[in-house]
């Protein structure tokens, strides 16, 4: 059996292991006993997915899954700290202390289900097909999302067992979707999403059949359930390559239909200020995923959100709002706007909005109340945002470094510093710079937790 693209479906190519890199040194013990495990109980298992095609690209894979053709309820047998998730598709999570080992079983979608299958017949081992979704590795293949995707490596002999190519492409570093990309875009557009994640965080390009639609599909993410988006955004924005994610979204004019309100205010920011908060920013949270710090998702959408909130906030502040409730009612119209396309949860929105209310506390730097606010739980996100806002031009950088300043500062200096109220040494009153004078400062760096 073949399809359009020529794809042989039920023969893979078997990569042995004097041909590829994949070392059990480099996967997970707990992987390694699922898998033996599961062979011991008759059953074929494979790794599959993200951490075969991470091994083969010398990256720490994030997590390990496992493929076989045991249920999930003969997974649950096998295993004591098993746990079965999930309602329509039901997964195994084998639990061993933090690290989950997810095992699911060889799937198949209704039209690659061949007649035997669809009568409920026996498989080649001779075991009851309970349930028509579930297939064999053959089937499994297919309904994956790119080539670089779908690899399974086996304890049997440690190869690598490849279908649809995907081995050559990982190594030509090419993202390709498994059959006809329109069609598999359609069937979930989330896809197109996961096209420019797996594009910006292992640095492949996009074939071209697979990258044509994406221009065209981005209506699409309209219906995908907010919800999702949400958790899509989040493992895009947070894998350590936010900035490219962004300029790939541009680029395949997919952000439109994620953050319209943010597309729309760059559209009109000449001086380039927005634009440069939101990458700085990016950028930082980039950076802090490379050395392994903690980052937030209440910091990330304050970035992403900032020019329409901003926006908002001038026009409500200019009408004779004070400052505060000012930010706090922009900050809920704006995030509000915003659920229709992403669900952002509240966990994100509350600590997003405290950290953009205590923005104008930045301007008031004489008394004691500035000397309180270091102590604050949300200063150091706080002054980390103010920072970006100051070297974007949309704060005072003398006052910024004010509070760069005090914060080094032993108790004694600091309640002088207080007592005076604007920057060190600066003997007179220093007026705002124009904006497009601002020069770039050290951006943020700590904070984010
Ligand atoms: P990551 O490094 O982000 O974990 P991953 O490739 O492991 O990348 P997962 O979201 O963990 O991505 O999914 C595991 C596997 O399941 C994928 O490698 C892919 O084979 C398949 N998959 C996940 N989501 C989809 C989807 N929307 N459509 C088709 N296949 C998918
Ligand atoms: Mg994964």
């Amino acid at each position: 059996m073949s399809d359009q693209t020529g794809r042989n479906t039920h023969r893979p190519s078997i990569i042995p292991r004097s041909e590829h890199i994949v070392s059990r040194a480099n996967i997970s013990n707990n992987a390694i006993k699922v898998l033996h495990r599961l062979h011991k109980g008759g059953f074929q298992s494979f790794l599959v997915g993200g951490c075969v095609r991470d091994l083969l690209l010398r990256h720490q894979p994030k997590d390990f899954d496992v493929a076989t053709d045991a249920s999930p309820e003969e997974v649950r047998k096998l295993f004591r700290n098993c746990r079965l998730i999930g309602r329509r598709f039901r997964l195994a999570h084998i639990h061993f202390g933090r690290e989950i080992i997810e095992v699911a079983t060889f799937r198949a979608t209704h039209d690659e289900l061949d007649d035997n299958d669809i009568r409920g017949l026996t498989d080649a081992g001779g075991r009851i097909l309970r349930d028509n979704r579930y297939g064999k590795l053959e089937d499994d293949v297919w309904r994956r999302d790119f080539t670089a995707n779908a690899l399974y490596y086996t304890l049997d002999g440690y190869s690598i067992w490849d279908f649809v190519g995907g081995f050559e492409d990982v190594e030509q570093r090419v993202l390709r979707v498994i059959g006809d990309p329109e069609t598999r875009y359609r069937e979930d557009p989330v896809r197109m999403l996961r096209a420019v994640r797996f594009a910006a965080k292992l640095d492949f390009s996009i074939d071209d059949p697979s990258e044509a639609p994406l221009w065209e599909l981005g209506h699409l993410l309209d219906d995908v359930p907010p919800a999702r988006l949400f958790e899509e955004i989040i493992k895009m924005f947070l894998a350590g390559r936010a900035v490219e994610s962004l300029r790939l979204l541009e680029h395949y004019r997919l952000l439109a239909h994620l953050f319209p309100a943010l597309v729309s205010e760059l559209g009109k920011d000449t001086d380039g200020q927005f634009r440069k908060l939101l990458l700085d920013g990016l950028a930082t949270t980039d950076q802090r995923v490379r050395e392994d710090k903690p980052v937030t998702t209440f910091f990330l959408f304050a970035v992403l959100l900032w020019a329409p909130i901003k926006k908002r906030f001038d026009r409500l502040h200019g009408g004779g709002m004070p400052p505060i409730p000012a930010m706090q009612q922009a900050v809920e119209e704006i995030v509000k706007a915003q659920q229709s396309q992403i669900s952002v949860p509240r966990r994100t929105t509350i600590p997003m909005k405290e950290m953009l209310a205590l923005q104008s506390r930045f301007n008031m730097r004489k008394g004691v109340r500035s000397l309180r606010f270091l102590h604050h739980p949300r200063f150091r996100a706080a002054y980390d945002f103010m920072l970006l806002r100051a070297s974007s031009g949309d704060f005072d950088t003398q006052a910024a470094q004010w509070w760069t300043d005090i914060q080094l500062a032993d108790e004694k200096s600091r309640r002088e510093m207080a007592q005076v109220g604007r920057g060190a040494g600066s003997g007179k009153r220093k007026r705002r710079p124009r904006r497009r004078a601002a020069r770039k400062r050290s951006a943020g760096q700590g904070g984010q937790e």
